[in-house]
């Protein structure tokens, strides 16, 4: 007898509940099941969603019900371990389910298009290696780090810890020897290893790949091409990946047998989604951990506050490395250099400069670190104070002078730098400030015969171009690096033993709370590209200076003493003392339109519509860069105390937004990260 079901669909739309579909199974027929994608008739058209339940009835009524158009079967089911971390990402950030789960899966895996399905499968049977663990040119470990290892290999349910080691500890070998127990104690299980940046590191998957030559390695980050994704996300699927390198978006991966999570550089703002769904890869990690009973390993040299809290509080187990895992590398001496009395000569300090020379007479390699592309962050007009406002924007248009353009970071305009002062005429603008460009040109005025190469997000536009860059500076083809946050991350540096810091003055007074725990971190893990190797015959010791015009700010002394400890406490008793996260938690509700006006109006009835006990509602303010090409943004923000209580008000506000009536596109951030 032909059966009839309802099948519960979850569609990748903004409506944020299921859609009942019919589905009649013929004699003999396979019953759909729960993780296939079911093709739908929605509205004028048709669209795929996942099959999240399946009942007998529908509350629709019978005229209304449709009925489905085909289910997929070629694909495995996704899980409902998948299905439930979904589902948790959707409530906790305020999303509809199919938002979260459609677009997870790969587009061709979900349309009707099996060629390119059965293609995959077949390569991927193909390449599919032995199922042999045994890894390959594996160092001793030292005993911090054995210890580490051990305390993730042997941990028993769900264990989440935090590896708190040092620039150079050698946290990656902690990593690779706990997946290797894990791996080859179980011939099936699968390893979750999460980067903030692939394209940036690319030297940890050419190690993880040399490491375990016997297993197959997926990776997952949005470079890949569509048919790269489809394949390495099925081998990750099908359980064939035992290890899954990937960035924030990896977290989301089905993996059916995932028996270890580890998260490197665990503080890193990369794990924030900024759009659409704005989860923290880092949060959903625990969560899942939690949810498969899992040990799940937070990597960091100066961890988020939030994971050190939790270390502090004895929720997370804290396991430290100390020193630096090669025999006599040790972290460098950090410095400072006051600017009011060494005055910097086009942005250089004479002591600036005479280390620099050291190095270049030596042989050694040398980084000066700016977070600031560009020529100058402005162009001004001295005659008449005109500068080079963006015309859609908040912000200055910044000066590219080998590119000959005024740009904006912020709208992209782009414009050519004019001749004379768009006011006064006045021919003689002057660049304001100094951005990586300019260093760069000082610093060969400075050092005519030194090779020296920029990398930034200008420089490295073409693919491929950041490794090629890299590589040239681990080749020895480089003596002075100049570069942007691109440069502080993950490289291993044998030959480096200069890091110069020129301007990171802005943030410490900036109005995010979060500045100084994101600048410590920033300039202790561009410290860490220093002395990486130990100190060579007649060689430079390594160091680190920083010029500045604080020189008694008290995140710098904690600096020069490598003291996180002390820094990190400080910042947590600021934190609890003024109400802020991790003590507190907080949404913000973003609105934009083409008058600010309309969109705090917006937050205003928003922050009016529904009761709501137990939660501060601040007044609607402009966002601090107000204008973006031409929209006006303003922000609204929420605090409890209490996280279930917030997300109890969250669902149902939600719910009275969808239906408000504006001229305004908003969003809601949840753990909102830049307030
Ligand atoms: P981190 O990620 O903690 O900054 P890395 O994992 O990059 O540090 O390791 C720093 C350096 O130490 C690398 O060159 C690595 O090969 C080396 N290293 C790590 N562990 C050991 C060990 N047990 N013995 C010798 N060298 C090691
Ligand atoms: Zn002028
Ligand atoms: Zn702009």
């Amino acid at each position: 007898m032909a059966q009839f079901r309802i099948l519960k669909v979850a569609l990748d739309t903004p409506l944020d509940f299921l859609f009942d579909y019919g589905w009649l199974v013929e004699d003999g027929a396979p019953e759909p099941q729960v993780g296939q994608f079911a093709v739908v008739p929605f509205g004028r058209r048709e669209t795929t969603g996942l099959i999240v339940d399946i009942a007998d009835s529908s509350d629709l009524a019978p005229e209304k019900l449709k009925n489905a158009l085909a289910v997929r079967t070629q694909l495995a089911p996704l899980t409902p371990q998948w299905i439930a971390l979904c589902r948790f990402a959707a409530d906790y950030y305020q999303r509809p389910l199919g938002e979260v789960a459609v677009p997870g899966v790969p587009k061709n895996l979900r349309a009707e298009n099996p060629v390119s399905l059965n293609r995959a499968l077949k390569k991927i049977g193909q390449d599919r290696p032995a199922p042999d663990a045994t890894p390959a040119g594996m160092p001793l470990l030292n005993p911090a780090q054995q210890q580490a290892a051990d305390a993730v290999a042997d941990a028993h349910g769900f264990a989440p810890m935090l590896l708190y080691g040092v620039t150079g500890s050698g946290k990656t070998e902690v990593y690779l020897q706990a997946a290797s127990q894990i791996l080859a104690r179980e011939p099936e299980a699968q390893v979750l290893i999460m980067i903030p940046e692939i394209n940036l590191t690319p030297q940890l998957e050419n190690n993880i790949r040399a490491r375990f030559p016997g297993l197959m390695v997926a990776t997952l980050h949005s470079g890949l091409a569509e048919g790269e994704r489809m394949f390495h996300w099925l081998a990750a699927h099908l359980g064939h990946a035992r290890i899954v390198l990937g960035t924030r978006l990896a977290v989301l991966a089905s993996l059916p047998r995932l028996r270890l999570i580890i998260i490197d550089e665990e503080h890193d703002p990369s794990y924030k989604q900024q759009e659409g769904l704005r989860y923290s890869a880092r949060d959903l990690a625990v969560w899942r951990a939690r949810q498969l009973g899992i040990p799940v390993l937070l990597g960091s040299a100066t961890p988020s506050l939030e994971s050190w809290h939790h270390a502090q509080s004895g929720r997370y187990r804290k396991l430290e490395l100390r020193e630096r895992a090669v025999q006599d590398a040790v972290l460098p001496a950090v410095r400072l250099i006051d600017m009011e009395r060494d005055k910097p000569v086009e942005g250089l300090t004479s002591t600036l400069i005479s280390a620099l020379k050291r190095r270049l007479e030596r042989g050694e390699q040398s980084l000066l670190f700016l977070n600031r592309r560009g020529y100058a962050p402005v162009l001004g007009c001295d005659a008449c104070g005109w500068v080079s406002n963006c015309t859609r924007c908040t912000a200055f248009m910044v000066l590219h002078r080998p590119e000959h353009r005024l740009r904006c970071h912020h709208c992209s305009l782009e414009l050519r730098i004019p001749r004379s002062c768009p006011t006064c005429g006045n021919v003689d603008l002057q660049p304001l400030g100094r951005g990586t460009q300019r260093v760069e040109e000082g610093l060969q005025l400075v050092f005519p015969q030194a090779r020296i190469l920029r990398i930034d997000a200008d420089s490295t536009r073409r693919k491929g171009s950041a490794q090629a860059a890299f590589d040239s500076v681990h080749n020895g083809e480089v003596d002075i690096l100049v570069g942007t946050q691109m440069v502080a991350k993950g490289h291993d540096f044998k030959n480096l033993t200069l890091v110069g810091i020129l301007n990171p003055d802005t943030a410490l007074f900036s109005h995010d709370y979060r500045a100084s725990e994101r600048l410590f971190a920033q300039l202790m893990q561009v410290s860490g590209r220093a002395g990486r190797a130990a100190q060579k015959e007649g060689g430079s010791a390594s160091e680190v200076l920083i010029q500045t015009r604080y020189p008694q700010h008290p995140l710098y002394g904690a600096l020069m003493a490598h003291d996180y400890d002390r820094f990190a406490n400080g910042l947590l008793e600021e934190r609890q003392m003024a109400g802020l996260p991790p003590f507190l938690y907080q949404a913000l509700l973003r609105a934009e339109a083409k008058e600010l006006s309309i969109a705090i109006e917006f937050l205003q009835q928003a922050a009016e519509s529904v009761e709501h006990p137990g939660i501060v509602i601040n007044d609607p303010i402009p966002m601090t860069m107000t204008r973006v090409a031409n929209v006006d943004r303003a922000q609204l923000l929420l605090e409890s105390a209490s996280r279930p209580a917030l997300q109890a008000f969250l669902k149902v506000w939600m719910g009275v937004l969808r239906e408000m009536k504006s001229r305004v596109r908003w969003s809601l951030e949840v753990d909102p990260v830049d307030i």
